[in-house]
Protein backbone atom coordinates (compact mmCIF):
# COMPACT_ATOMS: atom_id res chain seq x y z
CA UNK A 1 0.00 0.00 0.00
CA UNK A 2 2.81 2.74 0.59
CA UNK A 3 3.46 4.97 -2.04
CA UNK A 4 0.31 4.93 -3.41
CA UNK A 5 -1.86 7.15 -1.78
CA UNK A 6 -5.16 8.43 -4.15
CA UNK A 7 -5.23 11.95 -4.08
CA UNK A 8 -9.12 13.02 -3.36
CA UNK A 9 -10.96 16.13 -4.46
CA UNK A 10 -13.92 17.08 -2.05
CA UNK A 11 -16.56 18.99 -4.00
CA UNK A 12 -18.54 21.36 -2.13
CA UNK A 13 -20.66 23.78 -4.34
CA UNK A 14 -24.26 24.24 -3.47
CA UNK A 15 -25.70 23.00 -7.16
CA UNK A 16 -25.30 19.92 -9.48
CA UNK A 17 -23.96 21.79 -11.96
CA UNK A 18 -21.27 22.91 -10.24
CA UNK A 19 -19.85 20.16 -8.65
CA UNK A 20 -20.38 18.21 -12.15
CA UNK A 21 -18.15 21.14 -13.63
CA UNK A 22 -15.61 20.92 -10.64
CA UNK A 23 -15.42 17.07 -11.14
CA UNK A 24 -14.38 17.20 -14.70
CA UNK A 25 -11.14 19.66 -13.42
CA UNK A 26 -10.36 17.68 -10.67
CA UNK A 27 -9.31 14.85 -13.53
CA UNK A 28 -7.82 17.14 -16.05
CA UNK A 29 -5.84 18.02 -12.98
CA UNK A 30 -4.40 14.96 -12.21
CA UNK A 31 -7.24 13.87 -8.90
CA UNK A 32 -7.72 10.39 -7.86
CA UNK A 33 -10.96 10.58 -6.47
CA UNK A 34 -13.29 13.19 -5.78
CA UNK A 35 -15.86 13.08 -2.75
CA UNK A 36 -19.21 14.38 -3.68
CA UNK A 37 -19.82 16.35 -0.16
CA UNK A 38 -24.11 15.58 -0.74
CA UNK A 39 -24.56 18.00 2.77
CA UNK A 40 -23.06 21.13 1.09
CA UNK A 41 -25.85 20.41 -1.73
CA UNK A 42 -28.50 24.04 -1.40
CA UNK A 43 -31.48 21.68 -2.79
CA UNK A 44 -30.94 17.91 -3.23
CA UNK A 45 -33.02 15.81 -4.69
CA UNK A 46 -31.49 12.05 -4.15
CA UNK A 47 -32.57 9.73 -6.57
CA UNK A 48 -32.49 12.84 -9.28
CA UNK A 49 -28.86 14.40 -8.07
CA UNK A 50 -27.13 11.00 -7.73
CA UNK A 51 -27.86 9.65 -10.88
CA UNK A 52 -26.62 12.78 -12.38
CA UNK A 53 -24.05 13.31 -10.49
CA UNK A 54 -22.45 9.66 -10.26
CA UNK A 55 -23.58 8.18 -14.17
CA UNK A 56 -21.16 9.25 -16.26
CA UNK A 57 -18.43 10.60 -13.74
CA UNK A 58 -15.21 10.75 -15.02
CA UNK A 59 -13.77 9.71 -11.90
CA UNK A 60 -14.11 7.55 -8.82
CA UNK A 61 -16.61 8.74 -6.57
CA UNK A 62 -16.69 9.14 -2.58
CA UNK A 63 -20.43 9.69 -1.42
CA UNK A 64 -20.49 11.43 1.70
CA UNK A 65 -23.81 13.28 3.18
CA UNK A 66 -22.32 15.08 6.97
CA UNK A 67 -24.39 15.70 9.57
CA UNK A 68 -23.47 19.09 11.91
CA UNK A 69 -23.14 16.74 14.66
CA UNK A 70 -19.93 15.70 12.66
CA UNK A 71 -18.72 18.57 11.46
CA UNK A 72 -20.79 18.49 8.51
CA UNK A 73 -23.58 21.03 6.86
CA UNK A 74 -26.56 18.12 6.98
CA UNK A 75 -29.21 19.16 10.03
CA UNK A 76 -31.76 16.41 9.28
CA UNK A 77 -32.80 13.24 10.48
CA UNK A 78 -30.43 9.79 9.73
CA UNK A 79 -33.57 7.79 8.03
CA UNK A 80 -33.20 10.60 4.63
CA UNK A 81 -28.94 10.59 4.82
CA UNK A 82 -29.16 6.43 5.08
CA UNK A 83 -31.90 6.27 2.20
CA UNK A 84 -29.50 8.49 0.29
CA UNK A 85 -26.31 6.75 0.83
CA UNK A 86 -27.70 3.51 0.26
CA UNK A 87 -29.08 4.86 -3.38
CA UNK A 88 -25.40 6.12 -3.95
CA UNK A 89 -24.36 2.66 -3.34
CA UNK A 90 -26.96 1.27 -6.04
CA UNK A 91 -25.93 4.09 -8.24
CA UNK A 92 -22.23 2.49 -8.09
CA UNK A 93 -20.68 4.50 -6.11
CA UNK A 94 -16.80 3.49 -5.15
CA UNK A 95 -16.84 4.76 -1.92
CA UNK A 96 -19.16 5.37 0.61
CA UNK A 97 -18.51 7.24 3.71
CA UNK A 98 -20.43 6.47 7.48
CA UNK A 99 -19.56 8.55 10.76
CA UNK A 100 -19.11 5.52 13.24
CA UNK A 101 -21.05 7.08 15.64
CA UNK A 102 -23.81 6.01 13.15
CA UNK A 103 -22.08 2.97 11.81
CA UNK A 104 -23.79 0.57 12.97
CA UNK A 105 -27.12 1.80 12.59
CA UNK A 106 -26.51 2.60 8.89
CA UNK A 107 -25.44 -0.94 8.45
CA UNK A 108 -28.41 -2.13 10.34
CA UNK A 109 -30.69 -0.21 7.56
CA UNK A 110 -28.60 -2.19 4.44
CA UNK A 111 -29.68 -5.43 6.05
CA UNK A 112 -27.64 -7.15 3.54
CA UNK A 113 -28.21 -5.07 0.77
CA UNK A 114 -24.55 -3.95 1.01
CA UNK A 115 -23.26 -3.72 -2.33
CA UNK A 116 -19.99 -5.45 -2.67
CA UNK A 117 -18.64 -3.03 -5.82
CA UNK A 118 -19.17 0.17 -2.93
CA UNK A 119 -15.93 0.34 0.05
CA UNK A 120 -17.40 1.57 2.83
CA UNK A 121 -15.37 4.09 4.84
CA UNK A 122 -16.07 4.09 8.22
CA UNK A 123 -14.87 8.03 10.09
CA UNK A 124 -14.20 9.29 12.87
CA UNK A 125 -13.61 13.17 13.20
CA UNK A 126 -12.51 14.68 16.51
CA UNK A 127 -11.86 18.78 15.90
CA UNK A 128 -10.41 19.37 19.29
CA UNK A 129 -7.14 17.44 19.71
CA UNK A 130 -5.05 13.65 18.53
CA UNK A 131 -5.45 11.52 21.17
CA UNK A 132 -2.93 9.13 22.66
CA UNK A 133 -1.42 6.80 19.86
CA UNK A 134 -3.30 3.76 22.61
CA UNK A 135 -6.63 5.66 22.30
CA UNK A 136 -6.20 5.91 18.40
CA UNK A 137 -5.38 2.32 18.38
CA UNK A 138 -8.60 1.24 20.30
CA UNK A 139 -10.47 3.78 17.62
CA UNK A 140 -9.02 1.88 14.42
CA UNK A 141 -9.98 -1.28 16.49
CA UNK A 142 -13.98 -0.06 16.72
CA UNK A 143 -14.30 1.32 12.99
CA UNK A 144 -13.09 -2.19 11.86
CA UNK A 145 -15.30 -4.15 14.10
CA UNK A 146 -18.06 -2.32 13.05
CA UNK A 147 -17.18 -3.71 9.43
CA UNK A 148 -15.38 -1.04 7.60
CA UNK A 149 -13.66 -1.52 4.52
CA UNK A 150 -11.50 1.53 4.86
CA UNK A 151 -10.72 3.23 8.57
CA UNK A 152 -10.79 7.34 8.50
CA UNK A 153 -9.89 8.88 11.26
CA UNK A 154 -9.07 12.99 10.81
CA UNK A 155 -7.91 14.57 14.28
CA UNK A 156 -6.68 17.99 14.80
CA UNK A 157 -3.21 19.06 15.61
CA UNK A 158 -2.85 21.20 18.30
CA UNK A 159 1.21 20.74 17.73
CA UNK A 160 3.38 19.54 14.72
CA UNK A 161 4.49 16.38 17.12
CA UNK A 162 0.58 14.89 17.57
CA UNK A 163 1.11 14.42 13.78
CA UNK A 164 3.66 11.50 14.30
CA UNK A 165 1.14 9.76 16.67
CA UNK A 166 -1.21 9.15 13.41
CA UNK A 167 1.47 8.32 11.36
CA UNK A 168 2.69 5.61 14.00
CA UNK A 169 -1.07 4.20 13.69
CA UNK A 170 -1.13 4.19 9.61
CA UNK A 171 2.63 1.95 9.80
CA UNK A 172 0.77 -0.66 12.16
CA UNK A 173 -2.49 0.07 9.93
CA UNK A 174 -0.39 -0.96 7.00
CA UNK A 175 1.77 -3.74 8.76
CA UNK A 176 -1.82 -5.64 9.54
CA UNK A 177 -3.19 -4.94 5.82
CA UNK A 178 -5.73 -2.56 7.07
CA UNK A 179 -6.81 0.34 4.53
CA UNK A 180 -6.28 3.94 6.65
CA UNK A 181 -7.14 7.28 5.86
CA UNK A 182 -5.10 8.93 8.22
CA UNK A 183 -5.53 12.65 8.62
CA UNK A 184 -4.82 15.88 11.04
CA UNK A 185 -6.52 18.49 10.53
CA UNK A 186 -5.03 22.15 11.11
CA UNK A 187 -2.03 24.24 9.54
CA UNK A 188 0.02 22.29 12.58
CA UNK A 189 -1.11 18.48 10.56
CA UNK A 190 -0.32 19.66 7.15
CA UNK A 191 2.41 17.34 6.64
CA UNK A 192 -0.34 14.09 7.57
CA UNK A 193 -1.71 15.17 4.61
CA UNK A 194 2.02 15.27 2.34
CA UNK A 195 3.32 12.40 4.00
CA UNK A 196 0.39 10.40 3.42
CA UNK A 197 1.87 7.68 1.19
CA UNK A 198 5.59 7.85 2.80
CA UNK A 199 3.39 6.31 6.19
CA UNK A 200 1.02 3.85 4.05
CA UNK A 201 -2.28 6.20 4.25
CA UNK A 202 -4.84 4.82 1.62
CA UNK A 203 -6.07 8.45 0.52
CA UNK A 204 -5.40 12.19 1.09
CA UNK A 205 -7.94 15.35 0.45
CA UNK A 206 -6.62 18.05 -1.35
CA UNK A 207 -8.91 21.13 -2.65
CA UNK A 208 -9.51 22.45 -6.22
CA UNK A 209 -8.54 26.02 -5.05
CA UNK A 210 -8.00 27.96 -2.06
CA UNK A 211 -11.39 28.18 0.02
CA UNK A 212 -12.59 25.48 -1.12
CA UNK A 213 -11.45 23.21 1.70
CA UNK A 214 -14.00 20.73 3.38
CA UNK A 215 -11.73 20.59 6.51
CA UNK A 216 -9.09 22.55 7.88
CA UNK A 217 -5.59 22.58 6.71
CA UNK A 218 -5.95 20.86 3.28
CA UNK A 219 -3.48 21.60 0.81
CA UNK A 220 -4.25 22.71 -3.03
CA UNK A 221 -4.20 19.82 -5.70
CA UNK A 222 -1.69 21.90 -7.41
CA UNK A 223 0.14 22.37 -4.49
CA UNK A 224 0.03 18.43 -3.39
CA UNK A 225 1.20 17.39 -7.20
CA UNK A 226 3.39 20.09 -8.35
CA UNK A 227 5.14 21.24 -5.24
CA UNK A 228 5.50 18.63 -2.68
CA UNK A 229 5.29 15.90 -5.86
CA UNK A 230 2.72 13.61 -3.49
CA UNK A 231 2.92 11.20 -6.55
CA UNK A 232 6.88 10.42 -6.14
CA UNK A 233 6.55 9.87 -2.28
CA UNK A 234 7.56 6.53 -1.01
CA UNK A 235 8.08 5.42 2.41
CA UNK A 236 11.91 5.89 2.01
CA UNK A 237 11.67 9.18 0.81
CA UNK A 238 13.87 11.92 2.90
CA UNK A 239 11.93 14.52 4.43
CA UNK A 240 13.12 17.90 4.72
CA UNK A 241 11.48 21.27 5.53
CA UNK A 242 11.50 24.74 6.91
CA UNK A 243 11.00 25.36 10.65
CA UNK A 244 9.72 28.17 11.71
CA UNK A 245 6.45 30.27 13.50
CA UNK A 246 5.02 31.30 10.76
CA UNK A 247 6.11 29.61 7.69
CA UNK A 248 3.38 29.88 5.68
CA UNK A 249 4.95 32.56 3.58
CA UNK A 250 8.35 30.40 3.11
CA UNK A 251 9.42 30.48 -0.81
CA UNK A 252 11.23 27.15 0.80
CA UNK A 253 9.12 24.50 -0.55
CA UNK A 254 8.78 25.92 -4.17
CA UNK A 255 12.86 26.66 -4.44
CA UNK A 256 13.73 23.47 -2.66
CA UNK A 257 11.11 21.04 -3.98
CA UNK A 258 11.87 21.85 -7.91
CA UNK A 259 15.53 21.74 -6.76
CA UNK A 260 15.30 18.56 -5.36
CA UNK A 261 12.97 16.93 -7.99
CA UNK A 262 15.77 18.82 -10.42
CA UNK A 263 18.71 15.97 -9.76
CA UNK A 264 16.74 13.29 -9.33
CA UNK A 265 17.27 13.16 -5.55
CA UNK A 266 14.23 11.13 -3.42
CA UNK A 267 13.20 13.90 -1.03
CA UNK A 268 10.49 16.08 -0.17
CA UNK A 269 10.57 19.41 1.38
CA UNK A 270 7.89 20.94 3.49
CA UNK A 271 6.90 24.01 5.66
CA UNK A 272 7.49 22.79 9.53
CA UNK A 273 4.75 25.05 11.81
CA UNK A 274 6.66 24.21 14.95
CA UNK A 275 6.14 25.87 18.45
CA UNK A 276 8.46 24.38 20.48
CA UNK A 277 11.81 23.21 18.54
CA UNK A 278 13.20 20.59 20.84
CA UNK A 279 10.03 18.68 21.31
CA UNK A 280 9.78 18.83 17.32
CA UNK A 281 13.46 17.03 16.75
CA UNK A 282 12.73 14.52 19.29
CA UNK A 283 9.62 13.81 18.03
CA UNK A 284 10.81 13.52 14.31
CA UNK A 285 14.32 11.62 15.46
CA UNK A 286 14.09 8.84 12.70
CA UNK A 287 16.76 9.24 10.08
CA UNK A 288 14.02 9.69 7.49
CA UNK A 289 13.74 13.55 8.94
CA UNK A 290 16.93 14.20 7.28
CA UNK A 291 17.34 17.68 7.25
CA UNK A 292 16.03 21.37 8.01
CA UNK A 293 16.27 25.05 7.29
CA UNK A 294 14.96 27.12 9.94
CA UNK A 295 13.89 30.40 10.19
CA UNK A 296 12.50 33.06 12.67
CA UNK A 297 11.92 32.30 16.38
CA UNK A 298 14.35 28.90 16.03
CA UNK A 299 17.84 30.24 14.96
CA UNK A 300 19.15 30.38 18.51
CA UNK A 301 17.08 26.94 19.67
CA UNK A 302 18.82 25.36 16.24
CA UNK A 303 22.24 26.11 17.83
CA UNK A 304 21.24 25.06 21.18
CA UNK A 305 19.93 21.73 19.98
CA UNK A 306 22.80 20.88 17.57
CA UNK A 307 25.47 18.12 18.65
CA UNK A 308 27.95 20.26 16.54
CA UNK A 309 28.49 23.72 15.26
CA UNK A 310 30.28 25.52 12.49
CA UNK A 311 32.55 27.70 13.96
CA UNK A 312 31.46 30.93 12.70
CA UNK A 313 27.53 29.89 13.59
CA UNK A 314 28.69 29.29 17.05
CA UNK A 315 30.04 32.92 16.74
CA UNK A 316 26.57 34.26 15.26
CA UNK A 317 24.95 32.49 17.93
CA UNK A 318 22.85 31.65 14.77
CA UNK A 319 21.74 28.16 13.27
CA UNK A 320 19.86 28.32 9.64
CA UNK A 321 20.17 24.80 8.89
CA UNK A 322 20.39 21.54 10.54
CA UNK A 323 21.76 18.13 8.98
CA UNK A 324 21.35 14.95 10.54
CA UNK A 325 24.53 12.74 9.64
CA UNK A 326 23.90 9.75 8.29
CA UNK A 327 26.29 7.80 9.67
CA UNK A 328 25.49 8.61 13.38
CA UNK A 329 22.54 10.48 13.57
CA UNK A 330 24.03 13.38 14.91
CA UNK A 331 22.74 16.90 14.34
CA UNK A 332 24.70 19.63 13.11
CA UNK A 333 24.48 23.12 12.70
CA UNK A 334 25.25 25.52 10.05
CA UNK A 335 24.57 29.34 9.17
CA UNK A 336 24.26 29.85 5.35
CA UNK A 337 22.99 33.07 5.89
CA UNK A 338 26.34 34.70 6.56
CA UNK A 339 28.14 32.74 3.70
CA UNK A 340 25.51 33.93 1.38
CA UNK A 341 25.59 37.37 1.76
CA UNK A 342 29.41 37.47 2.36
CA UNK A 343 29.78 35.40 -1.19
CA UNK A 344 27.31 37.53 -2.87
CA UNK A 345 29.09 41.22 -1.95
CA UNK A 346 32.64 39.28 -2.89
CA UNK A 347 31.46 37.92 -6.12
CA UNK A 348 29.95 41.79 -6.91
CA UNK A 349 33.22 43.25 -6.04
CA UNK A 350 35.05 40.99 -7.79
CA UNK A 351 32.89 41.46 -11.48
CA UNK A 352 32.84 44.90 -10.83
CA UNK A 353 36.51 45.54 -10.13
CA UNK A 354 37.09 43.11 -13.04
CA UNK A 355 40.34 42.07 -10.99
CA UNK A 356 40.15 38.20 -9.29
CA UNK A 357 42.49 38.15 -6.08
CA UNK A 358 43.65 35.39 -4.46
CA UNK A 359 42.39 36.86 -1.11
CA UNK A 360 38.77 37.90 0.09
CA UNK A 361 38.24 41.61 -2.13
CA UNK A 362 36.83 42.63 1.89
CA UNK A 363 40.33 42.23 3.30
CA UNK A 364 41.44 45.48 4.88
CA UNK A 365 37.95 47.21 3.76
CA UNK A 366 35.85 49.74 5.91
CA UNK A 367 32.62 47.26 6.51
CA UNK A 368 29.95 49.09 7.78
CA UNK A 369 27.14 46.75 9.22
CA UNK A 370 24.33 48.88 9.51
CA UNK A 371 21.49 46.57 12.59
CA UNK A 372 22.67 44.26 14.95
CA UNK A 373 20.50 41.51 15.48
CA UNK A 374 20.32 38.30 13.62
CA UNK A 375 21.35 39.32 9.86
CA UNK A 376 23.93 42.17 11.51
CA UNK A 377 25.85 39.68 13.53
CA UNK A 378 25.73 37.08 10.63
CA UNK A 379 27.17 40.05 8.34
CA UNK A 380 29.80 41.49 10.75
CA UNK A 381 31.03 37.70 11.66
CA UNK A 382 31.21 37.35 7.83
CA UNK A 383 32.97 40.43 6.88
CA UNK A 384 35.13 40.32 10.02
CA UNK A 385 36.57 36.29 8.97
CA UNK A 386 37.09 37.74 6.09
CA UNK A 387 39.35 40.21 7.13
CA UNK A 388 37.53 43.36 6.51
CA UNK A 389 37.39 46.32 9.27
CA UNK A 390 34.29 45.86 10.82
CA UNK A 391 32.31 49.26 11.85
CA UNK A 392 28.59 48.53 13.87
CA UNK A 393 25.59 51.04 13.44
CA UNK A 394 22.59 50.45 15.68
CA UNK A 395 19.58 52.07 16.47
CA UNK A 396 20.13 50.88 20.01
CA UNK A 397 23.45 51.84 20.51
CA UNK A 398 24.46 49.91 23.08
CA UNK A 399 23.60 47.03 21.04
CA UNK A 400 25.42 48.23 18.47
CA UNK A 401 28.73 48.14 21.20
CA UNK A 402 28.55 44.75 22.25
CA UNK A 403 28.28 42.96 18.46
CA UNK A 404 31.76 45.58 18.15
CA UNK A 405 33.33 44.16 20.83
CA UNK A 406 32.35 40.49 19.94
CA UNK A 407 33.86 40.89 16.60
CA UNK A 408 36.68 43.03 17.40
CA UNK A 409 35.06 46.25 15.45
CA UNK A 410 34.44 50.00 16.01
CA UNK A 411 30.78 50.91 16.85
CA UNK A 412 28.99 54.16 15.73
CA UNK A 413 25.92 56.28 16.33
CA UNK A 414 23.43 56.15 13.21
CA UNK A 415 23.34 59.76 13.49
CA UNK A 416 27.50 60.08 12.91
CA UNK A 417 26.95 57.15 10.35
CA UNK A 418 25.79 60.36 8.23
CA UNK A 419 28.54 61.61 8.16
CA UNK A 420 31.12 59.06 8.34
CA UNK A 421 33.71 58.78 5.59
CA UNK A 422 37.38 58.09 6.81
CA UNK A 423 38.34 56.63 3.32
CA UNK A 424 36.91 55.63 -0.09
CA UNK A 425 35.89 51.86 -1.03
CA UNK A 426 33.62 51.30 1.95
CA UNK A 427 30.56 48.79 1.67
CA UNK A 428 27.47 49.26 3.70
CA UNK A 429 24.97 46.16 4.55
CA UNK A 430 21.67 47.67 5.88
CA UNK A 431 20.16 44.48 8.00
CA UNK A 432 18.01 46.40 10.10
CA UNK A 433 14.01 45.96 8.07
CA UNK A 434 13.39 49.47 7.53
CA UNK A 435 12.31 49.93 3.97
CA UNK A 436 10.61 46.52 3.90
CA UNK A 437 7.54 45.86 2.70
CA UNK A 438 5.19 47.56 3.57
CA UNK A 439 6.86 50.53 4.59
CA UNK A 440 8.60 50.79 0.91
CA UNK A 441 9.06 55.08 0.79
CA UNK A 442 11.56 54.00 4.09
CA UNK A 443 14.94 54.04 3.91
CA UNK A 444 17.84 53.74 6.55
CA UNK A 445 20.40 56.33 5.48
CA UNK A 446 20.47 59.59 3.30
CA UNK A 447 20.86 59.15 -0.16
CA UNK A 448 23.83 62.21 0.67
CA UNK A 449 25.17 59.51 3.07
CA UNK A 450 25.53 57.07 0.47
CA UNK A 451 28.11 59.14 -1.31
CA UNK A 452 30.88 57.40 0.15
CA UNK A 453 30.29 53.92 -0.45
CA UNK A 454 31.45 51.51 -3.06
CA UNK A 455 29.16 48.93 -2.77
CA UNK A 456 25.85 48.99 -0.84
CA UNK A 457 23.54 45.64 0.20
CA UNK A 458 20.79 45.24 1.65
CA UNK A 459 19.24 42.10 3.55
CA UNK A 460 15.49 42.86 2.61
CA UNK A 461 14.67 40.89 0.02
CA UNK A 462 10.64 42.16 -0.22
CA UNK A 463 10.62 44.47 -1.89
CA UNK A 464 14.00 43.48 -4.06
CA UNK A 465 14.98 46.58 -4.99
CA UNK A 466 14.65 48.73 -1.87
CA UNK A 467 14.54 52.71 -1.73
CA UNK A 468 17.83 52.41 -0.48
CA UNK A 469 19.43 50.80 -3.25
CA UNK A 470 17.55 52.37 -5.67
CA UNK A 471 19.08 56.20 -4.29
CA UNK A 472 22.61 53.99 -4.18
CA UNK A 473 21.95 52.90 -8.00
CA UNK A 474 21.02 56.62 -9.20
CA UNK A 475 24.17 57.54 -7.54
CA UNK A 476 26.49 55.06 -9.35
CA UNK A 477 27.04 53.02 -6.00
CA UNK A 478 27.36 49.40 -6.78
CA UNK A 479 24.53 47.53 -5.47
CA UNK A 480 24.10 43.67 -4.03
CA UNK A 481 19.77 42.65 -3.43
CA UNK A 482 18.87 40.66 -0.58
CA UNK A 483 16.92 38.10 -3.07
CA UNK A 484 21.04 37.70 -4.11
CA UNK A 485 21.43 36.62 -0.39
CA UNK A 486 18.30 34.74 -0.41
CA UNK A 487 19.23 32.32 -3.08
CA UNK A 488 23.36 31.84 -2.16
CA UNK A 489 21.73 30.95 0.92
CA UNK A 490 19.19 28.41 -0.04
CA UNK A 491 21.86 26.94 -2.72
CA UNK A 492 24.30 25.97 0.16
CA UNK A 493 21.61 24.48 1.85
CA UNK A 494 20.62 22.26 -1.18
CA UNK A 495 24.23 21.25 -0.87
CA UNK A 496 24.39 20.70 3.03
CA UNK A 497 21.23 18.55 1.82
CA UNK A 498 22.21 16.44 -0.93
CA UNK A 499 26.05 16.75 -1.03
CA UNK A 500 25.45 18.12 -4.95
CA UNK A 501 26.01 20.90 -6.94
CA UNK A 502 22.99 23.00 -6.21
CA UNK A 503 21.14 23.27 -9.77
CA UNK A 504 21.90 27.40 -9.88
CA UNK A 505 20.26 28.22 -13.13
CA UNK A 506 17.09 26.23 -12.03
CA UNK A 507 16.98 27.95 -8.79
CA UNK A 508 17.54 31.34 -10.00
CA UNK A 509 14.54 30.84 -12.38
CA UNK A 510 12.43 29.29 -10.10
CA UNK A 511 12.50 32.07 -7.85
CA UNK A 512 12.16 34.22 -10.72
CA UNK A 513 8.87 32.68 -11.61
CA UNK A 514 7.58 33.34 -8.15
CA UNK A 515 8.32 37.03 -8.05
P1 LIG B 1 16.25 41.24 14.01
O1 LIG B 1 17.14 40.23 14.65
O2 LIG B 1 14.93 41.51 14.60
O3 LIG B 1 17.06 42.63 13.95
C1 LIG B 1 16.48 43.80 13.46
C2 LIG B 1 17.50 44.95 13.46
O4 LIG B 1 16.87 46.05 12.82
C3 LIG B 1 17.93 45.42 14.84
O5 LIG B 1 19.26 45.84 14.78
C4 LIG B 1 16.98 46.61 15.08
O6 LIG B 1 17.53 47.60 15.93
C5 LIG B 1 16.87 47.18 13.68
N1 LIG B 1 15.62 47.91 13.48
C6 LIG B 1 14.38 47.37 13.36
N2 LIG B 1 13.48 48.36 13.16
C7 LIG B 1 14.18 49.53 13.16
C8 LIG B 1 13.81 50.89 13.01
N3 LIG B 1 12.54 51.24 12.80
N4 LIG B 1 14.78 51.83 13.06
C9 LIG B 1 16.07 51.48 13.25
N5 LIG B 1 16.48 50.21 13.42
C10 LIG B 1 15.55 49.26 13.37
O7 LIG B 1 15.99 40.86 12.49
P2 LIG B 1 16.92 40.02 11.47
O8 LIG B 1 16.58 38.57 11.55
O9 LIG B 1 18.34 40.41 11.68
O10 LIG B 1 16.38 40.51 10.06
C11 LIG B 1 16.65 41.83 9.62
C12 LIG B 1 16.32 41.95 8.13
O11 LIG B 1 17.14 41.06 7.38
C13 LIG B 1 14.88 41.59 7.77
O12 LIG B 1 14.41 42.52 6.82
C14 LIG B 1 14.99 40.20 7.16
O13 LIG B 1 13.98 39.97 6.21
C15 LIG B 1 16.34 40.31 6.48
N6 LIG B 1 16.95 38.98 6.25
C16 LIG B 1 17.17 38.62 4.97
C17 LIG B 1 17.73 37.39 4.68
C18 LIG B 1 17.98 37.03 3.22
O14 LIG B 1 18.20 35.84 2.91
N7 LIG B 1 18.00 37.99 2.33
C19 LIG B 1 18.07 36.49 5.71
C20 LIG B 1 17.85 36.90 7.04
C21 LIG B 1 17.29 38.15 7.30
P3 LIG B 1 17.40 47.54 17.53
O15 LIG B 1 18.55 46.68 18.01
O16 LIG B 1 17.52 48.93 17.95
O17 LIG B 1 16.06 46.93 17.83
Amino acid sequence: MAGVSLVCVPLVAKSVEQMLSEMATAKVRGADVVEIRLDHLASFEPRRDLDLLLRNRPLPALVTYRPKWEGGEYEGDDGRRFEALFLAMEFGADYVDIELKVAQEFLDYLSGKRQDRTKLIVSSHNYQSTPSTEDLSSLVARIQAVGADIVKIATTAVDIVDVARMFEVMVHCQEQQVPMIGLVMGERGLISRILCPKFGGYLTFATLSVGKESAPGQPTLSDLLDIYNIKQIRADTKVYGIVGKPVGHSKGPILHGAAFRSVGYDAVYLPLLVDDFASFLHTYSSPDFAGFSVTMPHKEAALACSDEVDPIAKYIGAVNTLIKRPSDGKLIGYNTDYTGAISAIETTLQGSSGKVSAGSPLADKVFVVLGAGGAGKALAYGAKEKGARVVIANRTYERAKELANLVGGQPISLADLENFHPEEGMILANTTSIGMHPNIHDTPLSKQALKSYALVFDAIYNPVVTRLLREAEELGVTIVTGMEMFIRQAMGQFELFTGLPAPEKLMRDTLLSMQ
